[in-house]
């Protein structure tokens, strides 16, 4: 049985993780705004420094593997860009950068990010941005999508979601990473039934936009089943998968990138 720690454990596709995770035996550390076991709040510096080190404290420096599920969706709002930002990209690269030591540790841990498939399937998300977040640079991200006004914290989620995904790609093949036994790899979701996606259905504005989404296979997806998929990716039977991202979005990225392989 191992140690797994896992961000937005307390709601949505994180929480029903932690449920597979326990239901399986493993010890699992969730981290959260609320309802955790590590409370922190991964939008400040502070609070994802306080983070890392306390599930590191409870790990006892070793880590099976981490699932980094917290996030914010696109939902309109004065600072909403920034802690979109802050939470979805530098939440999860500031934590595994702390974690790597002890998911080294473990010889075969595996890492599963959260992405999600707006990386192709949303348009016009300014590489300037993307290029802003893998330096670090929340202020310059910001400044490029200042121009989309009322509508940056959606840029913000589309190129917080791509910076997650290249970031994933780019060093999940490096000595660090693969050559240290741990197998970094990424989910791409689409609309799945959770507060986040409820939060956006909410707005009439919004509903109208998601119903409207192509979906081929139709409808929104489970959190129950997304989790099935991550518990997978951490498993024995993943062994060989390094360096992916892979796509349960009901047949979107495939209706919008028919023709790439
Ligand atoms: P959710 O809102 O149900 O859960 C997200 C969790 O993240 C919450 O428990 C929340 O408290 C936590 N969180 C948010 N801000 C935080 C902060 N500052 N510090 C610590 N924790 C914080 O959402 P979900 O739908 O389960 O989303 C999980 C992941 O999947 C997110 O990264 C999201 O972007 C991604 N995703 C979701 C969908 C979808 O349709 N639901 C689609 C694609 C990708």
């Amino acid at each position: 049985m191992g140690t797994y720690a896992v961000t937005g454990s307390a709601s949505g596709m994180g929480a029903a993780v932690v449920a597979r995770l326990v239901a399986d035996g493993h010890t699992v550390i969730g981290v959260d705004l609320k309802d955790a076991d590590v409370v922190a709040d991964l939008s400040t510096p502070d609070g994802r420094r306080t983070a890392a080190a306390a599930v590191l404290d409870r790990a006892g420096g070793v880590l099976d593997g981490a699932v980094l599920a917290a996030g914010l969706g696109p939902a309109p709002g004065r600072d909403r860009a920034r802690l979109i930002a802050e939470v979805n990209y530098l939440g999860v690269v500031e934590l595994l950068d702390a974690w790597r030591p002890a998911l080294a540790a473990a010889q075969r841990a595996k890492v599963v990010v959260f992405s999600s498939n707006s990386t192709t399937t949303m348009p016009m998300v300014p590489r300037r941005a993307v290029r802003a977040l893998l330096e670090r640079d929340v202020p310059k991200a910001l400044g490029s999508l200042r121009r989309f006004g009322r509508m940056a914290p959606s840029f913000a989620y589309g190129a917080s979601k791509i910076a997650v995904s290249q970031w994933v790609r780019r060093e999940a093949v490096t000595p660090e990473w693969a050559g240290a036994g741990i197998r970094l790899n990424a989910i791409a979701p689409g609309a799945i039934l959770t507060p986040l996606l409820e939060q956006q259905l909410a707005t009439p504005a919004e509903a109208k936009r998601i119903r409207a989404f192509p979906v081929p296979i139709g409808g929104f997806g489970d959190a129950g089943q997304l989790a099935a998929w991550v518990v997978f990716m951490l498993s024995d039977a993943a062994d060989f998968l390094c360096g992916s991202v892979v796509f349960v979005d009901g047949g979107s990225d495939a209706w919008f990138r028919a023709g790439d392989w």
